[in-house]
């Protein structure tokens, strides 16, 4: 080792030479590091005085979480977004930014089983009772909405994949004066942009369709500047569910190319959920792309969708020959995956409820990924026939 020259100093000469630059890579650098050096008192009290803003330390700021922050910010039409470190911690931070004991939360139906399951837990220990309505009913949506603080919305729900006129229930909740927080995950900003839609707050889990190659577990809330602040101001650094800079650096990668994976999945998903719905085996197809219309806001569908097996169909069987299709929960990468719905029906994490994820025990959910649909549907095909 030379002694006069470190590669810790020499790091640092490279920055300052080419600051904000790295030579012009045309991919970013990862700023992988907890905290961030001064170059004197001056310029350390002036970031601790909020004067001038510079990293002080990775929980609160990162370059490249917030270049993640910024193009999600963008694409989402919303002036400010925070990244997280899964999807879970965007709505367990998100929801308890405008929530007190005593208050009331409105959700639609057969929102995301890990979201049931912390409004049922944590959130009830702090004396905040949930209404669940099915979104398609306005009415009911109206009516629950009174006196309640904060409305949170899927559209399409998990699983079942109901659809809402998400302007419309939008509109209701800034007529009570609610807070309107949507989970966009199964859309992605590319077929709908519910800050558009009048929805106040739009998040992610960026674990999905936003990073697509299922190496990432992370989330996102984006929306205006004065309610991601409020988020920002105590949630997001003492929660601490802070996005990781690889994560990030793994998300921008992924974002550039989100546009030409939503239309391909897009795509295989419909025609398959259409070749699935024309079979005698199959009870139902939930999929929003096989409505008479999609409802207004959304502009396209993505590659998840659920489907019913009549009676009869052995689901294990079923399951076992699929070679393209693999046993699988999460979604939104490049792979297909399937889940049977009885599986998830025994899973142990509690409160488990079929009747409150709407999932039926015939049920399997598909993600269509991008292996091509003719190579999927005859993997379908010959799993159906060893099932049935
Ligand atoms: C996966 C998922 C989440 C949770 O995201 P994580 O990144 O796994 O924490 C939230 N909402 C929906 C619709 C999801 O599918």
């Amino acid at each position: 080792m030379n002694d006069a020259v470190w590669p810790g100093e020499l790091a640092s000469l490279m920055v300052t030479h080419d600051e904000g630059n790295a030579y012009d890579a045309v991919v970013p650098p990862i700023v992988q590091t907890s905290l961030f050096t001064f170059n004197d008192y001056d310029q350390m009290v002036s970031a601790y005085r909020g004067e001038i803003v510079r990293p002080i330390y990775t929980r609160g700021l990162n370059p490249t979480v917030r270049m993640f922050e910024e193009m999600l910010a963008k694409l989402e039409g919303g002036e400010d977004a925070l990244g997280f470190a899964s999807g879970m911690a965007a709505i367990s931070s998100t929801v308890l930014s405008f929530v007190e004991p005593g208050d009331r939360i409105v959700a639609v139906r057969h929102v995301y089983p890990d979201a049931f399951r912390l409004f049922g837990t944590i959130l009830k220990r702090m004396k905040i009772d949930v209404t669940y309505v099915d979104g398609r009913d306005e009415a009911a949506v109206d009516k629950a909405l009174a006196g309640a603080k904060l409305f949170y919305m899927e559209s399409p729900t998990s699983w079942v994949m109901e659809a809402h006129d998400v302007s419309a229930l939008a509109a209701i909740a800034r007529r009570h004066g609610v807070v309107c927080v949507i989970d966009n995950s199964w859309a992605s900003p590319i077929f709908q942009q519910p800050l558009t839609l009048g929805v106040d707050l739009v998040l992610h889990s960026a674990s999905k369709y936003l990073g697509g190659h299922s190496d990432v577990v992370a989330g996102v809330v984006a929306g205006s500047k004065e309610l991601v602040a409020r988020i920002r101001a105590e949630a997001y650094p003492y929660l601490g569910g802070k996005l990781s800079p690889f994560d990030a650096w793994l998300l921008v990668r992924g974002l550039r190319t989100l546009p030409i994976r939503m239309k391909a999945h897009e795509a295989s998903a419909l025609e398959i959920a259409r070749r699935l719905q024309a079979l005698d085996v199959v009870e139902q197809v939930c999929h929003p792309g096989l409505m008479n219309q999609l409802p207004p806001g959304l502009k396209g569908t993505s590659g998840l969708f659920s489907f019913i097996f009549r009676e009869g169909v052995d689901i294990r069987a079923f399951a076992d020959r699929l070679k393209l299709f693999r046993l699988g929960v999460s979604w939104g990468g490049h792979e297909s995956l399937i889940v049977p719905g009885e599986v998830v029906l025994q899973q142990k994490a509690q409160p488990n409820s079929a009747h409150a994820f709407g999932i039926n025990a015939r049920s399997v959910r598909l993600h269509v990924g991008l292996e091509g649909t003719g190579a999927l549907w005859s993997d379908l095909q010959d799993a159906i026939a060893a099932a049935s």
